[in-house]
C-alpha cells in the first residue's frame, strides 16, 4: 500500500511541471470520484454529503465534502498544503540575445539552490494567455514534453574557482539557451512572435487567431521521478516539496469518502495553495481570502461559523527537512527527523509553525490511531526557522493548528529526496484526520 501510493504520487508528480498542472490532476482525480465543480462567480446549492471543488485562477483549489448533516454546524478538518515549487519564469520579454544565442530570459521564482538548474535537461510549462481576433481573451495551459533547453555550466578549465566558493549569479548566468540566432530571425520577428510560432510547432493547441500577450511559464526538469536506495525506498524528484502534501491530501480525501460515502460528522477540506515560496500574499496564496471566503459561503450565519470553527482543527502539510548525515551539525540532533522513521511534526515557540500543545497533542493522537510513527522537529536554538502556510491560516481563520510534513533531503534542490515509507503514511494519517471527532 505505502508503495502503490508513492508511485501513485510520482506519476502525478511528473504529469505536474508547474501549479496550474497540479489543479488540473487533482480536479480530475476528485471529478472521478464524484466531486462536482463550483465556481466562485456562481451561487452554491449544497447537499449533505456532496463532494465539491473550486479553483482559484488555476492555480489554487479548494476541495471539501459537506457533512451528512446540515441542520447544525459541523467542526472543520482542513488539510493546507502549496501547489507551488522554486523555479525560473520566463519574464515578459521571454527571450534576450547573447552571444549569438536566444536565451530565455528568466527570473528565479523562491529560493531554488541555483547550482543544481545547471546540466539538466529543461522544459517549459504553465499559462500563456492571448487575446484572439475580437479581443477576447484566452488562456492556455501548456506542457512542452522534449527537453528544449539547458543551462550549460562553465568547464573548469575556464572557471578554476568554481569547487571553492564561487557564487551564481543568476541575472548573467542561468539564462537557459534556446537555439542560435539565424539570418532569418534578424528579419525583425519578435521574440513574441517566434515563440508563439515555435509553440505551434510544438503541437500546443492555440486558438485561432490568437496572439500570446502574457504569461505565466517556468522552467522543469525533464528527468522523471525514480526510486533509489538500497531497497527502492526513496523517491527521488522535482517539485517534492510541496506536491508530495498536495497529492498526499487529494488522495485521502478521495480514501475519507469511500470510508464515509455520506460525509459523516465533520466537513473534510483539502486546500492548496500558490505562492507559498514568496511569502504567500497573493490572490491565489494562504494569506489570501480564498478558504476563508469558502467558509464564510459553507458557515452562512457568523455564529455557526465562530461555533465551529472553535471546535476545527488545521494540519498545514509541508514538507521538513531530514536528517542529513554529512552535515550532522547544522541540524538540532535532538529533533533530526529521518526520511523512512515517520511523519514530522514541526514545532517552533517563536511561531513560525502553528504547533502547539493542543495540536501537537492531537497530532500525536491522529498518528497513534494511525499506527503511524511520528518525529519530532524544531531548529537549532542559534539557528533562523523557516516557516510555511500554517501560522498565518490559522491567525487568520481561528483554526487551532499543527504543522507536519515528510523528511526530505536537498530542499529546494531542482532533486528533492523523500521516502516511500513516509508518504505511505502521510496518507494515512490525514485520511483518519478528514473525519476525526
Ligand atoms: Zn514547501
Amino acid at each position: 500500500m505505502r508503495m502503490e501510493t508513492a508511485k501513485h504520487i510520482a506519476r502525478l508528480i511528473d504529469l505536474s511541471p508547474s501549479p496550474y498542472h497540479v489543479v488540473n490532476h487533482l480536479a480530475h482525480l476528485l471529478a472521478q470520484q464524484g466531486f462536482q465543480r463550483l465556481t466562485e462567480g456562481e451561487g452554491w446549492s449544497l447537499q449533505g454529503g456532496g463532494r465539491y471543488y473550486l479553483s482559484r485562477q488555476d492555480s489554487s483549489l479548494v476541495a471539501f465534502v459537506m457533512p451528512e448533516n446540515l441542520t447544525r454546524p459541523a467542526p472543520l478538518r482542513l488539510c493546507s498544503s502549496h501547489t507551488d515549487s522554486p523555479t525560473l519564469k520566463l519574464k515578459p520579454s521571454l527571450l534576450r540575445k547573447k552571444g549569438g544565442y536566444w536565451l530565455f530570459d528568466v527570473a528565479v521564482y523562491g529560493s531554488p539552490i541555483h547550482s543544481t538548474w545547471f546540466d539538466r535537461d529543461l522544459s517549459l510549462a504553465g499559462l500563456v494567455s492571448g487575446l484572439d481576433g475580437e479581443g477576447k481573451v484566452h488562456q492556455v495551459v501548456f506542457q512542452v514534453e522534449n527537453s528544449i533547453t539547458r543551462i550549460p555550466n562553465l568547464a573548469i578549465h575556464l572557471n578554476r574557482g568554481l569547487n571553492d566558493s564561487y557564487k551564481i549569479n543568476p541575472h548573467d548566468e542561468m539564462s537557459p539557451i534556446w537555439r542560435g540566432v539565424t539570418k532569418e530571425d534578424d528579419a525583425g520577428f519578435s521574440p513574441v512572435s517566434l515563440f508563439q510560432h515555435w509553440l505551434t510547432g510544438q503541437g500546443i493547441q492555440l486558438p485561432a487567431g490568437w496572439t500570446a500577450s502574457h504569461w505565466d511559464v517556468m522552467l522543469y526538469d525533464c528527468q522523471k521521478a525514480a526510486f533509489v536506495g538500497e531497497a527502492g525506498d526513496l523517491v527521488a524528484s522535482s517539485r517534492l516539496d510541496n506536491q508530495v502534501s498536495c497529492f498526499a491530501g487529494g488522495l485521502a480525501l478521495l480514501d475519507h469518502v469511500q470510508g464515509q460515502p455520506s460525509g459523516g460528522n465533520t466537513l473534510a477540506m483539502l486546500a492548496c495553495f500558490d505562492h507559498e515560496e514568496v511569502g504567500s500574499l497573493s490572490v491565489t496564496g494562504a494569506e489570501g481570502n480564498l478558504v476563508e471566503s469558502v467558509i464564510s459561503r459553507l458557515y452562512r450565519q457568523p455564529e455557526d461559523r465562530w461555533r465551529a470553527m472553535a471546535q476545527s482543527w488545521m494540519l498545514s502539510v509541508d514538507n521538513a527537512h531530514g536528517c542529513h548525515p554529512n552535515y550532522p551539525g547544522l541540524q538540532d540532533d535532538n529533533h533530526c527527523p529521518l526520511i523512512n522513521q515517520g511523519v514530522v511534526l514541526k514545532s517552533n515557540p517563536n511561531q513560525r509553525y502553528a504547533t502547539n500543545a493542543a495540536t501537537g497533542g492531537y497530532f500525536k493522537g491522529l498518528c497513534r490511531q494511525a499506527g503511524v510513527a511520528v518525529q519530532d522537529f524544531a531548529v537549532r536554538s542559534d539557528m533562523a526557522c523557516g516557516s510555511t502556510v500554517g501560522p498565518p491560516l490559522s491567525a487568520r481563520l481561528g483554526i487551532a493548528t499543527a504543522d507536519i510534513g515528510i523528511p526530505t533531503w536537498a530542499m529546494h534542490s531542482i532533486r528533492e529526496v523523500a521516502g516511500v515509507r513516509d508518504m505511505g503514511d502521510l496518507r494515512r494519517v490525514l485520511s483518519l484526520f478528514y473525519g476525526s471527532s
